[in-house]
């Protein structure tokens, strides 16, 4: 593994080896699961079905990817340990938006933008997996990934141009709830 330090002076570990790149992979793979869970879970309490049940079908194709990964590193369970260990480097970081970060007036387009951009993430990973693959059967395997990406990415588009852009005051509650500490 090497490291960098980036000019914010963050240091970043750039994958070296297959190993670390399918770690990377299955981390992404596993954060987009939770995410389009959490997602699919927001959307169900503001009683929007379709995009919920869209988020489910997200997560179920980013399970399969993840399935994919371990089946092809030869891994019967997750590697928790080194998944902890994983440092992102720039495809992903821990400073992108969370789902605690999310306004509670989210509306679908805004869980659309997040979608897509993690989608367009991991569509330059597995582009970038492919690039370095020494294998034959693993650039073939990036590849493939990266198209279904790419699938996905479009499929995202499809459903922002479905759902209604946010009006310019989308912030504003007229009856904004109070918190208690
Ligand atoms: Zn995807």
């Amino acid at each position: 593994m090497s490291a960098e330090t980036t000019a914010a002076g963050h240091a970043v570990h750039v994958p070296a080896t297959l190993e670390e790149f399918m770690l990377h992979a299955l981390a992404m793979e596993r954060d987009a699961i939770e995410r389009y869970t959490d997602f699919a879970d927001q959307m169900e309490t503001h009683n929007n079905r379709d995009v919920a049940a869209m988020f489910r079908t997200m997560a179920g194709y980013e399970t399969k990817h993840a399935q994919e990964i371990m089946d092809q590193m030869g891994w019967k369970e997750p590697p928790v340990l080194a998944l902890q260990g994983v440092r992102w480097a720039r495809f992903d970081s821990p400073e992108a938006p969370s789902i605690d970060s999310v306004h509670y007036l989210m509306q679908p387009w805004h869980a659309l933008q997040l979608a897509l951009a993690a989608e367009q993430r991991a569509e330059a990973f597995f582009g970038e997996l492919a690039a370095v693959a020494t294998n034959d059967e693993v650039r073939a395997k990036a590849l493939e990934l990266q198209a279904e990406e790419a699938e996905h990415v479009e499929l995202v588009k499809a459903w922002m141009a479905k759902v209604p852009q946010p009006e310019g005051d989308w912030e504003n509650d007229p009856d904004p709830p109070r918190y208690i500490d």
